[in-house]
């Protein structure tokens, strides 16, 4: 059985000891992000797989019903980690001053961050199962889909043209396990910020949940707007927060233009949500 701080040690070894954090001399689209890492040491929070958020998702003004609870992704998992990993000053320096594409270290971040973010992953759940211990990861699941109208999961009559979905969220978990709450574009601002990734494990051991510090979903969201003023698709607005077919279809536009890569973030740069919660009073 693992504790509290067990699983917070596996973490902290994990990201020392996984290889590949940092941008490749070999890969680099420019000379000068040749070594940089990419993500900063993460911060977890958990939260109980019996939590009666995890069922409201299942409602279309949420998620929707395709949502698969913990319990459904895994019967025996008792507690859900969610965890954060800022991306580094330098990778988010490089994107503040992007006014209508991404920056090469921010495409680095969303491609290979994300690859190294999954290895790590990986090496979570192997280094649970050395203890017995079995785990789920959502994202490794082969029941992990996109759902978007004409495309992924058919047969609700609730999927319409504006659906933008999938069976499950990491940021909906991060909410849950006390990380954040969401923001006008619609990413999670944690007490770290909003520019980085999330990702999550369900385990069987059981952890006292952590207290969420908010009851409202976008409590720590000051709607100052800057995200949307930032956003070069005009995918954000405070009347209608965003529109992530617009924000996708943005993202294809730069995966012909970066291929293999893709990305932007600049809603996520250059904000006061960028590295810290504004909501919540943090200087
Ligand atoms: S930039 Fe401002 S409005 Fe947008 S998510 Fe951050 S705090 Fe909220
Ligand atoms: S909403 Fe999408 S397109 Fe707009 S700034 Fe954010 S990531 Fe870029």
């Amino acid at each position: 059985m693992h504790t509290r701080e067990g699983i917070l040690e596996i973490i902290k070894e994990l990201f020392e000891s996984v290889p590949g954090n940092v941008i490749s001399p070999e890969l680099a689209l420019e000379e000068k992000l040749a070594g940089l890492r990419i993500f900063d040491a993460p911060i977890a929070g958990f939260g109980s797989a019996d939590d009666e958020l995890f069922e409201r998702y299942k409602d279309p003004k949420a998620i929707g019903p395709w949502f698969l609870t913990p319990r459904e992704w895994f019967p025996e998992g008792n507690t859900v980690v969610s965890m954060f990993f800022p991306f580094t000053e330098e990778i988010r320096a490089g994107n503040r001053l992007q006014k209508d594409l991404p920056s090469g270290g921010w495409l680095h971040g969303r491609i290979e961050g994300q690859a190294w973010l999954t290895a790590f992953m990986k090496a979570f759940s192997e280094r649970l199962s050395e203890d017995g211990t079995k785990s789920c990861v959502p994202l490794f699941d082969p029941r992990w889909q996109q759902v978007q109208a004409g495309k992924g999961i058919e047969g609700y009559d609730c999927i319409n043209e504006k659906t933008f979905s999938s069976r499950w969220s990491e940021r909906h978990a991060a909410f849950v396990c006390g990380l954040g709450t969401f923001g006008l574009s619609k990413g999670v601002i944690t007490r770290k910020g909003m520019a980085g990734r999330f990702t999550s494990i369900i385990i069987p051991d059981r952890i006292e949940p952590d207290t969420r510090a908010y009851t409202g979903i976008y409590e720590w969201c000051v709607r100052c707007g800057a995200c949307a003023r930032r956003c070069p698709a005009e995918a954000i607005t405070l009347e209608e927060g965003k529109d992530h077919n617009k924000c996708y279809a943005f993202q294809l536009k730069t995966g012909k233009l970066f291929y293999p890569r893709y990305g932007c973030g600049l809603c996520q740069t250059k904000v006061p949500c960028e590295a810290r919660a504004p909501g919540l009073g943090q200087s």
